[in-house]
């Protein structure tokens, strides 16, 4: 329906962090399907966890609950409440995707009685026109105006502008803890523990989107827990998830701790794919593999290696994000050519913005592609013309 324009080239198959195209054109994907592929292509775990549960219950309905998706509303609750010391019950409704998850995690917000979200300029929360609403970029939410609620949008990482904007009317503070959209934008690390102050002392929710920074992708089984992102530790009300949370099957989440698990009563909120056993299993084997290979020191060093790797050049004035989460800054906007050069050159990035260039590989990167890309890099920014 012409939503993403042409499409750069049509690919046939993957394995690990490679992809081929049709005409067997082979690029390092230094992309991971927009920080969804965390175990990259084809991980023999995740083709078993999904075979085996097809084979053994593929679907059914929310009358019914199945073992692959207890356990993985357990094993996210145990994630999220690790290092916290007082009791914290969490609660999860799983969907298919990360605008699913933000649409439950609002409807649930209007169970406060409350009806204002205090979101930040540069968001992105997704499409639907829920999600549409707590995204700020003007060009997606114009076309599709009047959407629901009251938002208001303040400057991302400054707690001074969220002080001022939330008040006793205020459900919830709306806060990607790395906005990964906009173009890898890292907040204070005082930021998020002082959200959480300041909406808790307006009986607010704090409401953290880690659709695209949750499970391993920074590093920290969430950004909201990661030292070099936050200095005090931060309980949010609600996290939503999604991204690469199944490795690449559809599936999302939306786990809320402390009282707002409990706001929804029976028939207020449904689907019918969501909590589905094969995205249950193919998330259980995501968790599984990232633990058991140790993914999360592993993406901090491979994103250390891609970022020193790219910042050796000059033409890189700044690199941003944690973990795999990688964004660098161009000396000028030239990163739609960049993109372009580096897939001729056999790697695929993302132009976040004009000046800056998103990578969010597979969190079980290879040193040999690390290595890869450090070599192609200068030829690549040679190609793509960016002045010295
Ligand atoms: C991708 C993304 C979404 C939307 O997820 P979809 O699965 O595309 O609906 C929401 N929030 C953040 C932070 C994202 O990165």
């Amino acid at each position: 329906m012409n939503t993403f324009g042409p499409p750069k080239t049509v690919l046939a198959r993957g394995a690990g962090a490679h992809v081929w195209d049709v005409d067997g054109r082979e690029y390092v994907d230094l992309l991971g399907g927009i920080a969804v592929n965390a175990l990259g292509h084809g991980h023999p775990r995740l083709v078993a966890a999904v075979t085996e549960q097809l084979q053994t219950l593929g679907h059914i309905s929310n009358f019914f609950a199945s073992a692959p998706q207890i356990t993985l509303a357990e094993r996210l609750g145990a994630l999220l409440r690790a290092g916290v010391a007082e009791p914290v019950e969490t609660r999860v409704f799983f969907t298919n995707s990360g605008a699913e998850a933000n649409e439950a995690a609002l409807k649930l917000t209007r169970r406060t009685g409350r009806t204002k979200i205090v979101a930040t300029e540069g968001s992105f929360h997704g499409r639907t026109m829920g999600a549409l609403a707590l995204t700020s970029k003007a060009a997606y939410r114009e076309p599709f105006e009047p959407l629901p609620g009251e938002v208001v949008f303040v400057p991302y990482g400054d707690a001074a502008a969220l002080e001022a904007a939330v008040d006793r009317d205020t459900a919830a503070v709306l806060v990607e803890p790395v906005q990964g959209e906009a173009g890898v934008i890292v907040p204070p690390r005082d930021y998020l523990p002082s959200a959480q102050q300041i909406a808790h002392a307006s009986g607010a929710l704090l409401w953290l989107d880690e659709i695209q920074t949750g499970v391993g992708r920074t590093g920290a089984w969430f950004a909201h827990q990661h030292p070099a992102l936050v200095d005090a530790p931060v309980v949010p009300d609600i996290v939503t998830l999604a991204k690469g949370l199944a490795g690449g099957i559809p599936v999302g989440a939306c786990l809320a701790t402390h009282g707002a698990g409990k706001l929804f009563d029976p028939g207020n909120h449904g689907t019918t794919f969501g909590g589905n056993p094969v995205a249950a299993a193919a998330a259980l084997a995501v968790l599984d593999v990232i633990e058991d290979e140790g993914l999360l020191a592993h993406a901090e060093a491979q994103g250390r290696g891609l970022r020193e790797a790219a910042a050796a050049d000059p033409r890189v004035v700044e690199t941003r994000g944690e973990g795999l989460l990688v964004g660098l800054t161009l000396v000028e906007p030239k990163a739609a050519e960049v993109v372009s050069a580096a897939q001729d050159a056999g790697f695929l990035l993302n132009a976040a913005t004009p000046e800056r260039i998103r990578m969010a590989p597979p969190l079980n990167l290879p040193d040999t592609d690390v290595a890869a890309f450090a070599a192609a890099w200068p030829t690549i920014l040679d190609h793509a013309e960016v002045a010295r």
